[in-house]
C-alpha cells in the first residue's frame, strides 16, 4: 500500500478534531505516515492505521523554514506520492513551500479527496466548495506528488484507538537563522471547541443588540462555538475572531445556527457548506432564509429562551 504522508504543524497533548479526521481520510487513501515537528507525539498519535511517525532531531516549531526540510525528507523517507494537511495557517505556510520544492501541485481548503494513493496522486479527485459555497468543483491531479489542505468537518473522524507508534527521527534540526520567535502569546483558554473546527456553531449578528448572552447560553447548552457576522464583531460586541464570512473565518459544522444575521453573501462565504443551517431572524424576507434548511420567523429574544428551556426538558 502507498504512502499518504500527514503533516501535522503542532501536536498538543493530543489530536485536534481536525487532526483526526484527516488521519481518517489518509487511512482511506493509503498508509498513513505521519510528520511532525511536534517534541514527543507517539501518545497523541496511538491509533490504529497510524503506521509510521517522521519527527526532526529536535522540535521544529512553525513557521521555521526548517519544516519544510522536513517535510521533504520525510516525502523521500515515505515515497509518500500524496501530502495532506490541515488547512490552518501555518499548515498552509510549510505545505506550499513545500509544493514549490517538489514543484507539485497545491491545493488548498478541500472538502473532499478520493481515489486510490496506490495508484498514485493522478488517481485522486479533489472537491473544493467555491464561490461562497454556491458550487462544488472536482479537479482530477494529473501529475504528482500533490499537497493538499482540508477544510475541518469535511470527513467523519472515525479512527480506534491502538498502541503508540514507534517514531522515528530524521536529521533536520530546527533551524538557527531565518526566523526568530520573538514572543508567543497564548489564546485564552476557553471550554468552547474551536470555532473552525467545531461541529456545532451558533452565531449571532446585528440582531443580537449588544447581547450575546442569550446566544452563549446556547452555545453553552449545545456544546457548540460562538460566531458572529461583521456588524456584531464591527460593534465590538463579541471578538474579530469569532466573524464567520469573506473576510473572517470559514466554518463548516454538522449545525450552524444563524440569530439575527441577515444572510449577506459575504456571511454566506463563510458558512454555506454547513450540513444544517437554521436561521432565525424576524423579517421573513431576509435572504438567510434562502440557504436555510429550518427557518424561524420571529424575536430572537423569544425563540432562544424557548429553544433553550425545550432544550432542558429533553435533558432531563
Ligand atoms: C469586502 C466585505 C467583506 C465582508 N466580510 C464579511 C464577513 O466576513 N462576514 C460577515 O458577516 N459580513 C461581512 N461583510 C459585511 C456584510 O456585507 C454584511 O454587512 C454583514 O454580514 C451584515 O451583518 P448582519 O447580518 O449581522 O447585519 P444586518 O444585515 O443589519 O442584519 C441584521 C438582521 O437581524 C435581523 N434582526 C434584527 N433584530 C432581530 C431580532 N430581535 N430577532 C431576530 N432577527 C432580528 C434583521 O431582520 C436583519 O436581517 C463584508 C462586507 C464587505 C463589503
Amino acid at each position: 500500500m502507498s504512502a499518504v504522508l500527514v503533516f501535522f504543524d503542532a501536536v498538543d497533548g493530543s489530536l485536534s478534531s481536525g487532526q483526526q479526521e484527516l488521519l481518517t481520510l489518509a487511512a482511506s487513501l493509503g498508509e498513513a505516515h505521519v510528520v511532525t515537528g511536534a517534541a514527543d507525539p507517539s501518545e497523541a498519535l496511538a491509533f490504529d492505521g497510524v503506521e509510521v511517525v517522521w519527527t526532526g532531531e529536535s522540535e521544529i516549531s512553525a513557521p521555521d523554514p526548517a519544516l519544510v526540510d522536513l517535510l521533504e525528507t520525510a516525502v523521500r523517507e515515505s515515497g509518500a506520492d500524496v501530502v495532506l494537511g490541515t488547512d490552518s495557517a501555518d499548515s498552509t505556510d510549510a505545505l506550499a513551500r513545500l509544493a514549490v520544492r517538489l514543484e507539485a501541485g497545491l491545493i488548498t481548503d478541500a472538502v473532499g479527496v478520493d481515489g486510490d494513493a496506490s495508484s498514485g496522486a493522478t488517481s485522486l479527485t479533489v472537491h473544493k466548495s467555491v464561490l461562497a459555497g454556491g458550487y462544488t468543483t472536482s479537479a482530477q491531479v494529473t501529475s504528482g506528488p500533490a499537497v493538499i489542505t482540508v477544510r475541518p468537518n469535511s470527513v467523519e473522524a472515525a479512527l480506534s484507538a491502538g498502541a503508540a507508534p514507534e517514531v522515528t527521527a530524521l536529521p533536520v534540526s530546527a533551524s538557527s537563522s531565518g526566523v526568530e520567535v520573538l514572543g508567543r502569546t497564548e489564546l485564552e483558554a476557553s471550554e468552547r471547541p474551536a470555532l473552525t473546527e467545531a461541529r456545532v456553531v451558533v452565531a449571532g449578528g446585528r440582531g443580537m443588540d449588544g447581547n450575546f448572552g442569550p446566544l452563549e447560553e446556547l452555545a453553552d447548552e449545545l456544546g457548540a462555538a460562538i460566531g458572529a457576522s461583521r456588524a456584531a464583531t464591527d460593534a465590538g460586541w463579541i471578538d474579530h475572531a469569532a466573524q464567520v464570512g469573506q473576510t473572517g473565518v470559514t466554518v463548516s459544522p454538522q449545525l450552524y445556527l444563524s440569530a439575527g444575521i441577515s444572510g449577506a453573501v459575504q456571511q454566506r462565504a463563510g458558512m454555506q457548506t454547513a450540513q444544517t443551517i437554521v436561521a432565525i431572524n424576524k423579517d421573513e424576507d431576509a435572504p438567510v432564509f434562502e440557504i436555510a434548511d429550518f427557518g424561524v420567523v420571529g424575536d430572537l429574544f423569544e425563540v432562544i429562551p424557548q429553544m433553550l428551556e425545550e432544550l432542558r426538558r429533553r435533558k432531563t
